[in-house]
């Protein structure tokens, strides 16, 4: 890895990592916020049901998708998470109390299934999940620690990951640390290993800074010192770093033809806000669905004659499949009444302003929220649309 000319100072997280998650739930002003991991943004049918129970008998009756792919529940009484983790428990969906938290894995979209990849890298999110899960030592990793495993299709590769596999060609893996090539390549088998490496070595470098960072890139020098713990050898070798292909603003939409010869589906769920009988709609559709970090829902495996049924029936619960959408256009953080922070309803708000069709800066990406801190801003060029005591205020930034 080539180094940076001179040490970046790393910031300083004062506060503790207090990300919640299914077990370690948040309390909010609408009650009880948990995060169910769901690595690659798989769930089978059965998963599917159980959440949607959940949702209903004890939260609000909404699944939240997140930048992700993972999901949350809301309004969960006191006392809650008793019962939701013996349901995700029995579900499969908390395989390890220790390392709930941790497991944020991003995959491609429908790798495997359409072309546009190298690799299939639904095998990796196994492995690495279980790579994660089977070392105790994995378990310190920060909530917010993000792996993208992405095969060569360039979809989530650009998502900001902590670490990351980038398929090159069918035989070459690229090891992104903080969302940059590191020039340490190798086979597609030894990728899921190497990958973990790098996570372990995060944790050494953190120590070994005395910091208490959440992400790769806090680290004083991050990228280029966790690179230093990777000793090449053995499968792993230098090769010339690639420029990492920058994330879509918004993920696919609509019908995809696999490699199989079947159909996907591929849906925007306004505000990210799933219903519970949406998702038993989506249950019923499909053995298994991938959320993706666009706040979409992928049904796949579909039968030619099945595909224009599924469409409808989920068009009518709201799932959006039309590209010119302002939907693809929207997201918001949960703002009032489920933040105390928020200075407004922001997701009223939107929905308001995509019903009249007057979303600010003529309909372009844009992210809204309640303050500052701007939670569940997409990665890329996004208006921020920030509620404020004066209302709301309009900014065109990049990140
Ligand atoms: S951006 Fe602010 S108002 Fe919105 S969820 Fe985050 S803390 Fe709450």
């Amino acid at each position: 890895m080539s180094s940076s000319p001179a040490p970046v100072v790393a910031p300083v997280r004062e506060r503790a990592d207090a990300c919640p998650g299914a077990l370690q739930t948040h309390a909010a002003a609408d009650g009880g916020l948990a995060r169910v991991r769901v690595p690659g943004g798989v769930l089978t049918a059965e998963q599917l049901r159980v959440l949607a129970a959940a949702a209903r008998e004890l939260g609000d009756g909404h699944l939240e998708l997140t930048s992700r792919g993972n999901l949350q529940l809301r309004g969960l009484p006191v006392g809650a998470e008793g019962e939701l983790g013996g349901r995700l428990a029995a579900a499969g969906l908390l395989p390890s109390d220790t390392h709930e938290r941790v497991r944020n894995v991003l995959a491609s979209t429908l790798s495997g299934r359409t072309g546009g990849g190298h690799v299939d890298v639904r095998p990796w999110v196994r492995a690495f999940d279980a790579g994660l899960r089977a070392d105790p030592a994995l378990a310190e990793l920060p909530g917010r620690f993000l792996a993208t495993l992405d095969d060569g299709r360039g979809d989530v590769a650009g998502l900001a990951g902590d670490v990351g596999l980038l398929a090159l060609s069918p035989t070459t893996v690229a090891l992104l640390l903080g969302g940059v090539d590191s020039g340490l390549h190798c086979a597609p088998d030894d990728a899921v290993a190497l990958a973990l490496d790098a996570a372990r070595a995060f944790l050494a470098e953190r120590a070994a800074q005395g910091s208490t960072a959440w992400r790769l890139t806090e680290l004083t020098d991050g990228p280029a010192r966790v690179d230093a713990h990777l000793a090449p050898g053995h499968v792993r070798q230098h090769g010339r770093a690639v420029p990492v292909p920058a994330a879509p603003v918004v993920g696919p939409v609509g019908a995809a033809m696999q490699v199989d010869g079947r159909t996907a589906l591929i849906g925007v769920v306004p505000l990210g806000r799933l219903s519970a009988d949406q998702a038993d709609l989506l249950a019923r559709l499909a053995a298994e669905v991938q959320l993706t970090p666009w706040r979409s829902v992928v049904v796949p495996d579909l039968a030619e004659d099945a595909v224009d049924d599924a469409a409808v029936d989920l068009f009518r619960t709201g799932i959006v499949f039309d590209e010119a959408s302002p939907w693809l256009q929207v997201t918001t953080c949960a703002g009032r009444p489920g933040c105390a922070k928020s200075l407004a309803d922001v997701r009223a708000d939107a929905m308001a302003a995509v019903a009249s069709r007057a979303l600010p800066a003529g309909g372009a990406r844009q992210h809204w929220a309640g303050c500052e801190r701007r939670c569940g801003r997409p990665q890329g060029g996004v208006v921020d649309v920030v509620a404020t005591p004066a209302g709301y205020d309009i900014r065109i930034e990049k990140d």
